[in-house]
């Protein structure tokens, strides 16, 4: 048998930025297809006018570029399926209603938003909720309720209309999705939804099954909200007679804020103290919400910790390339519950990745932090810094904070250390130690500490307090990774400019 082409598409409305559960819908999709040698593609659903909102285009095409998710078809990309934005296919979709209407699946409705208003407010004074359905549609003004010759002759008079789906009386339907099994739901209790609106556009609906029916989409992955949809969808596909064509569909579980309670959203902003947009967003009204990548996580760590909310290898690994994830990935093992977003979770993940670079890496992406500060160091040394003190840092931001003393020697010192180890002995401990690494020719680590240290053993020098304030003369405080490290990469000359510079200082 030929096995089905698989072809999935990221469908997003340019209403604004793409929030990181639209990046995780992304890479879900993207992540089927390369595990399926399939396509992935990018169109852009911007037939709502009202919620365009300027930039968010470019934005979500930045954003899948900085994850590291390459698009197959697209508005860049071009593909035998173009164009891949609704706004450029418009003509496509009204010869499509028209064919519902024609074969008794969809009629014109000329009731204006103020008499549908009216007749809400009527519904809600008693206590109902209006929704235009197969019991109500008879009563109000339309092609199924009016006589032909007047529906004529309002649609020639040129009057707004809309052209609404006419969902089938009380049938049981047996829905699918990969995630949630098998989904019944009655007829009755949807609602006739619009499909084209009197501004000439689609709606959201009618667009994105007529698209996915002609760009071949074999799988609709997408979030959990489109649920509700999924009915009005799967009738769509049968009143077109495309049944047998349909996609299958997988709906994605949400993304929880921390504490599980309800959905992370837009919304949210910084508000919980993380980013929740890939990229920083500057709205049109000038507002700035923070993005992942400004505040410097490596993309491949984001996009690690991201799949992982909602997906499980079966295994205890946690760290996963893309190419890795790409082998892996399958929908079986996503599941129905809600994933609580933890925002430390995605620090970890960023450390592991640092910690995991080469230590040339790191400091080919160091070097620029040091240049700006006009610290002109060669890359082997920043080298050997970075992997003394890579450890402690989890964001390429923080390695300064750990490392400034092997850049800059102290000008001044940590009190509480100087209280604490500066003791009166110190300065004629300290020039014996000088003298001591003066004579050691071959200065090394190893060299360095078993000549400092037998000597404070011989003379009954206490460890700590002695190595301590010649931490403090090094590093100017109490912090830093292991001395003698320090000691041979700072090298002998300048630990013992440093040591004479605190001597002359802290007495
Ligand atoms: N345009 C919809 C959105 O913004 C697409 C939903 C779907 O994938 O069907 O999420």
């Amino acid at each position: 048998m030929n096995k089905k082409e698989i072809r999935v598409r990221f469908a997003p409305s340019p209403t604004g930025p793409l929030h990181i559960g639209g990046v995780r819908t992304a890479l879900y999709n993207y992540l089927f297809a390369k595990k399926n040698n399939g396509k992935f593609i990018l169109r852009i659903e911007d037939t709502d006018q009202t919620r365009f909102v300027a930039g968010a285009e470019k934005y979500i095409m930045e954003s899948l570029k900085w994850c590291g998710i390459k698009i197959d078809e697209g508005i860049n990309e071009g593909g035998e399926f173009g164009p891949y934005k609704q706004s450029e296919r418009k003509d496509i979709y009204f010869q499509y209603a028209q064919d519902l209407i024609k074969s008794g699946n969809a009629y014109y409705a000329f009731d204006t938003p103020e008499e549908l208003e009216k007749i809400r407010k009527e519904y809600e004074s008693t206590k109902k909720t209006f929704t235009y359905d197969s019991f109500v549609r008879k009563t109000l003004k339309n092609s199924i309720s009016l006589p032909e010759n007047e529906v004529k002759k309002l649609i020639d008079s040129g009057v707004n209309y809309v052209i609404r789906f006419k969902i089938p009386e009380n049938q049981e339907l047996i829905l699918n999705d990969i995630i949630r099994g098998e989904i019944k739901v009655n007829t009755s209790t949807l609602d006739d939804k619009v499909l084209f609106k009197s501004d000439g556009m689609p709606t959201y609906h009618l667009a994105n099954i007529v698209d996915d029916f002609l760009m071949k989409i074999s799988h609709v992955i997408r979030g959990e909200e489109w649920l509700p949809s999924l009915p009005l969808h799967v009738l769509l596909y049968k009143a077109f007679g495309w049944e047998e064509k349909m996609p299958e569909f997988a709906h994605l579980p949400l993304l929880l804020k921390p504490d599980g309670n309800g959905k992370l959203s837009k919304r949210d902003g910084d508000k919980l103290g993380f980013p929740v947009f890939p990229l920083q967003w500057k709205s049109p009204s000038g507002e700035v919400s923070s993005g992942y990548r400004e505040s410097d996580y490596f993309p491949e760590a984001f996009i690690n910790m991201l799949v992982l909310l909602g997906w499980n290898p079966g295994t205890e690994q946690e760290i996963f390339s893309l190419e890795q994830l790409s082998e892996s990935f399958s929908l079986e093992r996503v599941g129905k519950s809600g994933s609580k977003f933890d925002p430390e979770k995605a620090k970890w993940f960023n450390h592991q990745y640092l910690i995991n670079k080469s230590d040339k890496e790191l400091a080919e992406m160091f070097q620029p932090v040091l240049i700006e500060k006009h610290l002109n160091f060669d890359l082997n040394y920043i080298e050997k810094v970075c992997s003394l003190i890579k450890d402690r840092a989890t964001f390429i931001n923080e390695l300064w904070e750990h490392s400034y003393f092997f850049f800059e020697s102290p000008k001044e010192y940590d009190n509480k250390v100087v209280k604490k180890r500066w003791k009166e002995n110190s300065p004629e401990i300290l020039n014996k130690i000088i003298d001591i690494l003066n004579n050691i020719k071959d200065f090394n680590r190893k060299n360095c500490h078993s000549e400092v240290i037998s000597y404070l053993e011989k003379n009954e020098i206490g460890l700590g307090a002695a190595l301590n304030a010649l931490r403090l003369t090094l590093v100017g405080s109490g912090k830093g990774p292991d001395l003698f490290s320090i000691i041979e990469l700072l090298g002998k000359e300048e630990v013992v400019l440093r040591i004479n510079f605190a001597i002359k200082t802290l007495n």
